[in-house]
């Protein structure tokens, strides 16, 4: 197969153990800079161009597009959709996913459970949204933040009120949601892989922190999912549409419920941690799967 990964980071870990487990397949593989890449959009024609070459015959592609890159990064996807080119995740999934709200009412409808959540836009509603979700200490969320920047836990009522109203008044789009206490800091990564969990990790944040984000110096384990996690898991990415997805859970009393999906989940910390080669079975996935025009995105929005 001819294989395009779509990445900013040709020497990003995730992006290099693609590389190879892709060549060490037999396939032809090449990363490609989104934001070098240019589209004609003309009728029955459309191509994509890279630093002034035509980019021809491609079967498959890996979207890793950063979150700060996701409007460029998907349209690019999609011109390769257009052409019939199979992508791993297509892009209207990746937009879904890149934002929380709109992805836990997609995951709410379908009965996955998840922390409660409360989304408002008036400052005169704020003392009703967070009594909604049960009082303080409550947890705010900006809308499209990732690696744990923009996630708050507000301990008193006083501190969420004026913390939600600042949020509020620098119109950041906000989401207040239960803490999930008992979780004591930990979360479960599900690596899903074409409707399986392939690989687990359970984070848990550093001393005096309540975010397990790597990025914040939270720290890998193995973990032993519960056949509920497993699940629960697989449905979430299934409902986001998408067939690679890290799925984030914390370990509620009442079962696992689900924080995120994650359309480019990162593969460093969960191979070092589980020791797996998710590399080679995202690969593995696309020889299986990767069949011209084999899009659902095609011709839609
Ligand atoms: P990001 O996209 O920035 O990673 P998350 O929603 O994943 O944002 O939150 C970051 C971290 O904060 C999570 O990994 C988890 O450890 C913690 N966290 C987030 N929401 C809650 C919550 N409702 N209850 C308890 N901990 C939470
Ligand atoms: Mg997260």
């Amino acid at each position: 197969m001819k294989i395009i990964i779509l990445s900013r980071g040709p020497r990003l870990y995730s992006t290099r153990r693609l590389v190879e487990a892709a060549e060490s397949r037999g396939h032809e593989v090449r990363v490609v800079d989104a934001l070098r890449s240019y589209m004609n959009i003309s009728s029955n024609n459309p191509t994509l161009h890279y630093k002034g070459e035509v980019i021809e015959n491609v079967d498959a592609v890996i979207p890793r597009i950063g979150a700060s890159v996701t409007f460029y990064g998907t349209a690019v996807l999609r011109q390769l959709e257009m052409m019939g080119v199979f992508p791993l995740n297509e892009s209207v999934a990746i937009t879904r996913s890149r934002d929380k709200l709109r992805s836990l009412q997609l995951l709410s409808r379908k009965g996955i459970g998840m922390p409660i959540t409360g989304f408002a836009n008036s400052p005169d509603d704020i003392p009703d949204l967070i009594k909604m979700v049960g009082g303080a200490p409550l947890v705010i969320k900006l809308l499209e933040g990732t690696q744990g920047i923009g996630v708050v836990l507000a301990e008193t009522k006083k501190a969420a009120e004026s913390v939600i109203e600042a949020f509020l008044g620098l119109n950041a789009n906000i989401m207040v949601q239960e803490y999930i206490k008992e979780a004591g800091g930990a979360d479960i990564r599900c690596l899903v892989v074409g409707g399986k969990v392939v690989a687990a990790m359970k984070r848990q944040a550093k001393e005096g922190e309540f975010r397990s984000n790597l990025h914040r110096g939270g720290s890998a384990t193995l973990v032993k999912l519960t056949p509920a996690e497993r699940k629960t898991a697989v449905k979430a990415a299934q409902i986001m549409g998408l067939n690679v997805a890290g799925v984030d859970l914390l370990r509620a009393e009442r079962g696992p419920v689900v924080m995120e999906v994650n359309s480019s989940p990162g593969l460093e910390g969960i191979e070092k941690a589980t020791g797996k080669d998710v590399a080679g079975m995202i690969i593995e996935f696309m020889e299986k799967n990767a069949k011209p025009h084999k899009t659902r995105t095609k011709g839609k929005g």
